[in-house]
């Protein structure tokens, strides 16, 4: 079995954001990243197949060279080998251009699992995992909670709102996208990120995958016309600081107005 997890570098939690100078992204310069969240669990479920059986995880991810670092942990985690789409004509591309080229990725592979995250911490599209279901011909669940793999079948325990679950079975090959929280992330132990030094990592280009017109700002259909905080609202008050900063003033101003 192989199994493919696609996996997106976001900016660390912690990292205090700002707007860049033309006010369509995020300044990148000077903060950390780190491996979004939700592709964590997506990742910890394709090991956890692993574990149980005969499967080959490989992981995948479009971004610049600090992506490397990404890869890298995953492999220090368990993954086999990296595929790194790590090309300046990526960058501006839209939702469906990132679909593309992981849907490139997806065909030259044929995986009988695809995990991804529901959605990314910093764009928050949502939009990826089912746009690259169906460009695989890949049947898909999104917002997973827990699946079980039998006879070329997976079946999935998705959630709903107000917290009401539902039960699907689908053939495989599938596409997963994965809730938060659906297992315990492991972390890489020093013996796998030394393992991880020696595993593979295949670096491409969009024209690799003949992707070069459906992606970067030229390719995109959808443009950032602005991206900026909200004004604050009258009484509104934004604590600054460190993160202890902000808590111990949070739990501060709670406390004056006698709610603790
Ligand atoms: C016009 C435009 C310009 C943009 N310019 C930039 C830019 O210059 N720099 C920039 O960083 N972003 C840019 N973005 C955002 C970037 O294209 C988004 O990352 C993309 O649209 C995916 O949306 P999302 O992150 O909300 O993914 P979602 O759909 O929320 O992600 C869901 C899942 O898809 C997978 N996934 C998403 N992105 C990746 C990835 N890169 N690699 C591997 N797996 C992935 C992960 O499994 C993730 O959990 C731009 C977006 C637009 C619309």
């Amino acid at each position: 079995m192989k199994i493919l997890v696609a996996l997106k570098q976001v900016p660390h939690q912690d990292a205090r954001l700002d707007v860049n100078g033309d006010g369509t992204w995020i300044k990148e310069d000077g903060i950390k990243f780190e491996i979004n969240s939700y592709d964590t669990y997506a990742l910890e479920e394709a090991l956890r197949i692993k574990d149980a059986g005969e499967a080959e995880v490989v992981v995948i991810s479009i971004g610049p060279d600090r992506v490397t670092q990404a890869l890298r942990t995953a492999l220090g985690m368990g993954a086999d080998r990296a595929v790194h789409v790590n090309d300046d004509a990526l960058v501006g591309s839209d939702s469906l251009g990132i679909a593309k080229t992981l849907a490139a990725i997806g065909k030259e592979e044929s995986p009988d699992l695809v995990f991804m995250g529901l959605m990314s911490d910093d764009g928050n599209a949502s939009a990826v995992p089912p746009m690259v279901a169906e460009l695989m011909g890949l049947t898909s669940a999104t917002g997973v909670l827990k699946a079980e793999l039998s006879d070329g079948n997976v079946r999935v325990e998705r959630e709903l709102e107000g917290g009401a679950l539902e039960v699907v079975d689908l053939p495989t090959p599938a596409l997963l996208a994965v809730q938060s929280g659906l297992n315990q992330v492991r972390y890489a132990s020093l013996k796998g990120i030394m393992a991880a030094k020696k595993k593979p990592i295949d670096v491409k280009t969009a024209a690799d995958l003949g992707v070069a017109d459906a992606v970067g700002s030229g390719g995109a259909k959808v443009k950032i016309e602005k991206v900026y905080q909200p004004p604050k609202g009258d009484g509104a008050e934004l604590l600054e600081g460190s993160t202890d900063e902000i808590v111990t003033g949070l739990v501060n101003k709670i406390k004056e107005l006698g709610l603790l």
